[in-house]
């Protein structure tokens, strides 16, 4: 999901922590995209209440759908070890 930079009008992406990923796993990466910060190749660092309200809402529900998914591979991970028992 893209979304345009309030201040330039370029394409920012979620940003993406390596140190997030490396403690925390994919599980991790996946909630610190829905929580973290917008990053645009032009301004840096996106504040969210920088975006007008209709891309806000879209990015509340991009969050969402980021924090479900980091959910579902929670428990399919806890499944899985169930299983190797
Ligand atoms: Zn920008």
């Amino acid at each position: 999901m893209a979304y345009k930079c309030p201040r330039c009008g370029k394409a920012v992406q979620r940003g993406y922590s390596g140190g997030a990923q490396a403690t925390a796993g994919l599980v991790g990466a996946l909630f610190y995209a829905a929580f973290g910060a917008f990053e645009c190749k032009s301004c840096g660092k996106i504040a969210r209440n920088e975006f007008p309200p209709e891309d806000r809402k879209k990015i509340l529900l991009g969050s969402m759908l980021l924090v479900v998914s980091a959910i579902a591979v929670t428990i399919g991970l806890i499944a899985l070890l169930v299983n190797m028992k």
